[in-house]
């Protein structure tokens, strides 16, 4: 059927490009235009920070369509260099500047696409106009070119694109420094599931300043708050984004709470004639439906999807948020999904919260590595509230499992019966998921209790003894203060001196201690097992681990 509507998209790259590619595909007939202000369309930005240590080599590789071979394959007309400069919702028109020529003119649209994606934030402070920052393919050649006679970078800000630009730059041969406000990096992730990167940038050789801001920027160096003074020839600004909310709120639609543009499941906002998707608008977080911001690639071109069926009269509807990410530190992965236990404790709920250290595949395949893997349960009906793993391989898998089945809305017992492939190149038998599945319902169901490693300090007040049931070498290596090392195969022998007190039993990741609490349990003695075991205490945050390990 002939639809002779004129459809504008403001931003041409993630929810912009996909939104114009799907109401291409549902209509031939219907005038599709792209505004964009930069050069360039369709770009990889999530790719940005590979090209700095030429990991991405060419970069060519980077640019996915060009305005021509976006009219080739769906007659799309493709503006870049052209920015809108304002909207009139009663008219249905744009205000557009063509940034090449100076030419200003009026666009009328019968409906609107806003995918203008989030702008960098740029700290206050004295020079900060000679920092970078890493958006587009422009910000890119202007770092590339600094980076040609630099030796020195600070990189301020330790989220994912913080991280993701310390890797590369520091791969590319450059000093590099790593200032970050916060007392641990990726915030996504929990102090103890984050130290993990904080240890494998060190290695590499990446100063990492955690606690610490940048407060000025001269040529040749950065200060900190503490007064020192780094060399740094070039600082890269990676504070977080905003959403690019200006154009919508200057044309009066409606901005929620967290400065994002408002949109229904539909993509809709406040006005009948325009959609917005991406990084400039809000969404629903899924654990409680409150409004948030996930910057995030995925949710952008879902959204654009969405928005293009809408457009088009097909029935759908964008699902909440997760905010499911991974990013590549070196050789370690971290990723996450759902919401931490940071945020739990802020929306005052309830949790029970599971480490494990797996393997990512069978131990006795060569090359097989730990992995630290979080999962935060609903302690009542055991609904997964979120989850966080760290590790060398097989992070991806899990946590794309997991969210899969949060998704899906699996409780964590029916993680036991999830059928994984499996061989021993891969996993394991009994797969790191399935594992997470059987500490729950023990949890759940009461067959075995448990200390986190935030609690060992309360309760060894309250009388609780430490018990290490590792070997005697393993516990010569280092152990929690105070502690009563008896192996685990040894506890038999041992019963009636452990009866008459209650014990928090550890090992190196929770197994074993699990074996040995469950037979303390059922010779009547109290036994908690310490969730995660050393693995997990020794990753806590020192401030927090009031009792110091001994060595
Ligand atoms: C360095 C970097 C690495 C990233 N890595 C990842 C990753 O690994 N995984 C992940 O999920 N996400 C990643 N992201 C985030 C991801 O790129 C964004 O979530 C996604 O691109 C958002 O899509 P969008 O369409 O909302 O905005 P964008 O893709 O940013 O596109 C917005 C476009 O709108 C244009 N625009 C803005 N205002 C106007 C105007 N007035 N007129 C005309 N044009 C305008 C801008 O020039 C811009 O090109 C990364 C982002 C960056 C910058």
């Amino acid at each position: 059927m002939e639809d002779r509507r004129t459809v504008v998209i403001v931003g041409g790259v993630a929810g912009g490009a996909s939104a114009a590619a799907r109401l291409r595909r549902l209509s031939d007939s219907m005038d599709i235009i792209i505004l964009e202000r930069s050069g360039y369309v369709s770009f990889a930005n999530c790719g940005l920070p590979y090209h700095l240590s030429s990991t991405i080599a060419d970069r060519g590789d980077l640019l996915l369509q060009t305005p021509e071979s976006l009219r080739e394959r769906f007659r799309l007309d493709v503006r870049v260099r052209n920015e809108v400069k304002s909207i009139n919702l009663e008219e249905q028109t744009l205000f557009v500047k063509n940034l090449n020529t100076g030419h200003e003119y009026t666009q009328r649209y019968d409906a609107l696409i806003l995918s203008p994606g989030a702008a960098p934030i740029v700290p206050p402070i004295d020079g900060a106009q000679r920092g970078l920052v890493l958006r587009d393919i422009e910000d890119l050649d202007r770092m590339v070119s600094e980076l040609l006679t630099a030796r020195s970078v600070v990189v301020v800000g330790g989220g994912f694109i913080g991280l993701e630009a310390a890797e590369n730059l520091k791969e590319a041969g450059l000093d590099v420094t790593l200032v970050e406000l916060g007392d641990q990096l990726l915030a996504p992730l929990d102090p103890e599931m984050a130290k993990p990167l904080e240890r494998e940038l060190r290695r590499h050789g990446v100063n990492v300043e955690l606690g610490h801001s940048v407060t000025a920027i001269d040529q040749g160096s950065a200060r900190l708050d503490d007064g020192r003074v780094v060399a740094a020839d070039v600082v890269v600004f990676a504070i977080g984004v905003r959403p690019d909310g200006r154009l919508a709120a200057d044309a009066g639609l409606a901005i929620g709470p967290r400065a994002g543009i408002v949109v229904d499941a539909r993509q809709r906002t406040s006005d009948p004639h325009v959609w917005a998707v991406g990084d400039a608008v809000e969404k629903v977080d899924m654990p409680d439906g409150s409004p948030t911001l996930t910057p995030l690639a995925n949710i952008a071109n879902r959204q654009g999807r969405r928005a293009a069926d809408d457009i088009a009269g097909r029935a759908s509807k964008v699902l909440a948020s997760q905010g499911t990410a991974i990013v590549k530190v070196f050789g370690l992965n971290a990723a996450t999904t759902g919401w931490n236990e940071k945020r739990l404790r802020a929306a005052g709920r309830e949790f029970l919260a599971i480490h494990t250290h797996p393997n990512d595949h069978a131990a006795y395949y060569p090359g097989a590595t730990t992995l630290a893997i979080k999962m935060l349960i609903d302690p009542v009906d055991g609904s997964i509230l979120g989850a966080q793993a760290v590790g060398a391989d097989g992070v991806d898998k899990r946590i794309d499992v997991i969210a899969t089945a949060m998704r899906a809305g699996l409780n964590a017992p029916d993680l036991i019966d999830l059928e994984l492939a499996y061989a021993p190149p891969f996993g394991s038998a009994k797969d790191p998921i399935n594992q997470l599945g059987y500490i729950a319902e023990n949890r759940l169901s009461g067959l075995s209790d448990s200390a986190d490693w935030s609690e060992v300090h309360e309760l060894t007040e309250q009388g609780w003894q430490v018990l290490d049931v590792r070997t005697m070498e393993e516990f010569a290596e280092g152990s929690i203060p105070g502690a009563t090392n008896v192996p685990v195969d040894e506890m038999r022998a041992h019963l009636e001196e452990l009866r008459d007190q209650r014990w928090i039993v550890y090992c190196m990741v929770g197994q074993r201690a699990h074996v040995a609490a469950r037979l303390l349990q059922e010779h009547g003695i109290k036994a908690k097992n310490l969730d995660g075991g050393w693995s997990t205490w020794i990753s806590a945050p020192l401030s927090a681990r009031t009792l110091q390990p001994t060595r």
